[in-house]
């Protein structure tokens, strides 16, 4: 019945950090959403932790980046690896790397990677969502069913408090809900990937742990016995809650044989220190990806469409990604501008990111337990032991390093072959998993230069397209503002004239998306600037000019 439903322009199913941060990026555009999630808003057990530089950069575009930062992580923390065989065992290796204040922010942004654990970060997220009206939140509310016509995605729901069963009518759904997504199962589409083994995640309070290793402070310590690396401990609060992640093996870890407790003394490699378990909880370690991440007005993000090994601490943050491509797009489409190809670029550009993504977080698991044959005295307090653990640290520091510097993954993702985005004729620059190689190619992240005004080039990105005219004499983009105006498509036009920023973008025209990717470059005016338009607005077939 039409009076009791919800209208919505757009329904996010899901709270996580995903749903969260699409919910935040369209109130910020000023759409209209609802969210929901089944659950109530309290995390049971912390996974991620790690927000990368580019969801930094987002958050700093949302207003929050501060509000991260000083979400309660100690910001004196050291943030070390450490590869030994218990905290009170040997070590193996060390990596030692600075806290969070003394790091030094990457001159390619305005941002640093910052820890901000799950537990943190999921929460302040919703409490920046409340703030805006424009959202309605809903927590214990399941979704059970949903269709979609034409024109509306209708969703089913039950309030789980009151049994109460309401109807969400949205122009648009975008399915939030973790990797075990109801919308995907229930919409039919298929995974395709691999499962790469079975782990158990035990959340614990141990507020002496420091105190009873001559390990020091790290975000990670990871464990090695003759079976090779069995385990991690990571740091969550920085003071006494602790998550140790035991790696198991293809087959699933039974968890009523699952002795927590001997594995947290195993890792502590003592038995008279006091801790108390708080959740124990097994979870599948894959790299998986939806077929598709689009039915009709149906969208998947986050780890509904693609799941992928927390080495390297890709997952939210590639989900993040998601959220922000699918952010303007839906905006574009519910303001009237957005073209058909738009929502159908979603895909295009986010599968291919998913991809290489999930490839460096499979490689960096293969390289924790790329050990196993080197490990048989790694154990024994004899010389040859002792030789094994330097050598199976050393290949661990090593190899790993690509795991912790891994700032060409966070920002150097780009949006090849899209529909949307014109390309120049240049090749693509190398791709490196640590080095981020600054370009303002079409389908690249448009760069960060510092302006005279001390804003960054980032801080001009997001509410709609930006057109920067670089150089002396900026070129006359008259054809251009025109057409975005004959279009309804919104269209800023900056002029900057600062010889490095010239020499970043190196064309005297960019045309920048509001997600912050470069559409289309040139050094003089596009010949037919109305199908330029088109293109990147999605009403045309295919790129080109
Ligand atoms: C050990 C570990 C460490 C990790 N570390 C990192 C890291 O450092 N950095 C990183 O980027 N990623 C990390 N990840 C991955 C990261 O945790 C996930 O990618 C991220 O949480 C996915 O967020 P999401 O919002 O897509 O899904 P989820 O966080 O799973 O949220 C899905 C939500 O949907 C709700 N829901 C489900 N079904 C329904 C329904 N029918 N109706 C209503 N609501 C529903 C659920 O209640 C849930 O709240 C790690 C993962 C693990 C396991």
């Amino acid at each position: 019945m039409l009076g009791n439903d919800t209208i919505t322009s757009v329904l996010i199913v899901g709270a996580g950090p995903i749903g969260l941060s699409l919910a935040l990026d369209l109130a910020w555009r000023g759409v209209d959403c609802t969210i929901i999630d089944q659950a109530d808003g309290s995390i049971d057990l912390p996974r991620g932790a790690m927000v990368s530089v580019r969801t930094m950069e987002f958050c700093r575009r949302w207003g929050i980046a501060d509000r991260v930062i000083n979400a309660g992580f100690p910001q004196d923390y050291k943030l070390n690896m450490v590869y030994c065989t218990s905290l009170a065992g040997h070590l193996l290796e060390r990596d030692d790397y600075p806290s969070q204040r003394d790091k030094e922010t990457p001159p390619s942004s305005t941002e640093k990677r910052t820890w901000c654990p799950q537990l943190l970060f999921d929460p302040l997220l919703a409490r920046v969502v409340a703030e805006y009206d424009r959202v309605t939140m809903r927590y214990l509310c399941r979704l059970e069913s949903f269709e979609q016509s034409a024109d509306e995605v209708v969703a089913h729901t039950v309030d789980a408090r009151t049994g109460e069963r309401r109807a969400i009518r949205a122009r648009y759904m975008v399915a939030c809900d973790g990797a075990g997504s109801f919308v995907r199962e229930t919409a039919g589409i298929a995974q395709s990937g691999r499962v790469l083994g079975y782990s158990i995640n035990i959340f614990f309070r141990c507020p002496d742990l420091l105190r009873a290793h001559d390990k020091g402070e790290a975000e990670r310590y990871l464990f090695i016995n003759t079976e090779g690396t069995w385990g991690n401990i990571t740091v969550v609060d920085g003071r006494e809650s602790w998550r140790l992640t035991v790696i198991g093996s293809s087959d699933k870890l039974d968890l009523a044989q699952f002795d927590a407790k001997a594995r947290v003394r195993r890792a502590i490699g003592r038995d008279d220190l006091g801790f108390e378990l708080i959740a124990v909880k097994p979870w599948r370690r894959s790299e998986m990806m939806a077929d598709r991440f689009r039915v009709g007005r149906i969208f998947l993000a986050g780890d509904a469409a693609h799941t992928m090994s927390p080495t390297g601490g890709f997952g939210m943050n590639t989900g993040v990604i998601d959220a922000v491509n699918l952010g303007w797009k839906l905006q574009a489409m519910l303001d009237g501008w957005g073209g058909e190809t738009l929502l159908a670029s979603y895909e295009v550009e986010q599968c291919p990111v998913v991809e290489r993504n999930a490839r460096a977080s499979t490689h960096n698991f293969d390289l924790w337990v790329g050990v196993k044959e080197m490990c048989a005295h790694v154990m024994d307090d004899t010389p040859e032991g002792e030789r094994a653990r330097r050598a199976v640290g050393t290949r661990l520091k090593e190899s790993l390093r690509s795991e912790w510097e891994c700032l060409g993954v966070m920002l150097g993702h780009r949006y090849e072959a899209s529909p949307i985005c014109v390309p120049d004729g240049t090749p693509p620059p190398p791709d490196p998993v640590s080095e981020y190689i600054p370009t303002a190619r079409p389908g690249s992240r448009a760069p960060h230069a510092w302006l005279a005004d001390g804003r960054s080039t980032l801080d001009l990105f997001g509410r709609g397209f930006v057109l920067l005219r670089l150089g002396k004499d900026p070129l006359d983009a008259g054809g251009l503002v025109a057409a975005a105006g004959a279009q309804r498509v919104p269209l800023a036009v900056v002029d900057i004239d600062a010889p490095a920023t010239n020499a970043l973008y190196a064309r005297r025209l960019v045309l920048v998306r509001p997600d912050g990717h470069v559409a289309w470059r040139g050094d003089q005016a596009p010949q037919d600037a109305d199908r330029l338009i088109r293109v990147v607005r999605g009403a045309a077939a295919a790129a080109g000019t």
